[in-house]
């Protein structure tokens, strides 16, 4: 089988959005992980990691470190977010190959696909067209670490695979104004404006483009499947299938938060891509539909944070 029962899995990344979640459900699955804090193991290290690696010996590796963050954050910071995952992906794939391990997961993300690609984004649209400039470095990071999983596979028949999520959110997310992701932004914000009393929240852009959400849950029961299941050199995007406005999510969020007072739009903050809708067929025709409901989700997380307070 591609990952067997009781597997050991090496995740690197535990500590971050996509990884602790990963590692809950590999954990409820019955497989054993396997992990490093980052004082232990600085995945940039290439030979730390393959040593690790060889020592340990897994069954697979679920590749879930990666130097993320929202728009102003890969705007602000163009180098780490090139640097840090080339390096990163360098070691972690290499490092498997040469350590033997048979089994790889790498994660990726919906802004690897060109500014204006068609809606919805289909896996094979792909290096059809230019990126969105304010995550290029990053995104181009990303498409290298395709093309490296696809280069183990064609030159050593390596069962290493790629996912491409949509935006995700759950526990374990960002909750830093300036560097975070929009939905941990907007609870926050609207939380603080209620908390203060404050008569009214101020968003970035202008509201009009439109984000499709999955909560991290989600993903990592997809990711599980996917390591079962898939073994193809074409990456699987994983999303709900639906989008919607950020003016939309932020209604949405200002109710589950109970915030009363006004919306202002802060159109000098840039609004990035005007849409990012993945096709999502492929996988669910693998039988995949996600489980938790956008409002049902951003409560949650809500109740996550506040209780981090
Ligand atoms: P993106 O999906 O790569 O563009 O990254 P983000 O999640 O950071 O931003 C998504 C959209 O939400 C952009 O149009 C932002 O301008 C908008 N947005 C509105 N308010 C905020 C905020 O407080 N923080 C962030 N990060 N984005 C915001």
């Amino acid at each position: 089988p591609l990952l067997p029962p009781h597997a050991r899995v090496f995740v690197a990344g535990h500590r971050g959005l996509v990884g602790s979640a990963v590692t809950r459900r590999l954990t409820a699955e019955g497989y054993e992980v396997l992990t490093r804090d980052r004082a232990a193991l600085d995945l940039r290290d290439a030979a730390a990691t393959e040593h690790l690696l060889r020592q340990e010996r897994p069954d697979a590796v679920v590749l879930a470190a990666a130097k993320v963050g929202g728009i102003m954050a890969n705007k602000t910071f163009p180098v780490p977010f090139l640097e840090d995952n080339l390096r990163i992906q360098l070691s972690v794939i290499a490092g498997a190959h040469a350590a033997g391990v048979p089994r790889l997961l790498f994660l990726g993300s919906s802004c690897i696909y060109p500014k204006h690609a068609p809606q919805p984004i289909g896996e094979d649209a792909l290096l059809t067209g230019p990126l969105e400039p304010t995550n290029e470095p990053y995104a181009l990071a990303k498409i290298a670490g395709i093309a490296q999983v696809r280069a183990y596979r064609e030159q050593h028949g390596a069962s290493y695979i790629s996912a491409m999520p949509t935006n995700l959110y759950g526990p374990g997310d960002n909750f830093d104004l300036e560097t975070s992701h929009v939905l941990p932004a907007l609870v926050r914000r609207f939380h603080e404006a209620k908390r203060d009393g404050a008569e009214r929240v101020v968003l970035w852009g202008s509201g009009t483009p439109r984000r499709e959400f999955l909560h991290v849950d989600d993903l990592a029961r997809a990711c599980l499947l996917l390591l079962r299941e898939y073994d193809d050199a074409s990456p699987v995007n994983v999303g709900c299938g639906e989008d919607l406005t950020i003016a939309a999510l932020a209604e949405t969020v200002r109710e589950v938060v109970g915030f009363s007072g006004d919306i202002v739009w802060d159109t000098s903050r840039p609004d990035g891509t005007p849409r990012k809708l993945l096709d999502v067929s492929r996988l669910t025709k693998l039988g995949f539909s996600p489980v938790i409901g956008l409002a049902e989700g951003i409560r949650s997380t809500y109740e996550w944070w506040l209780r981090r307070q």
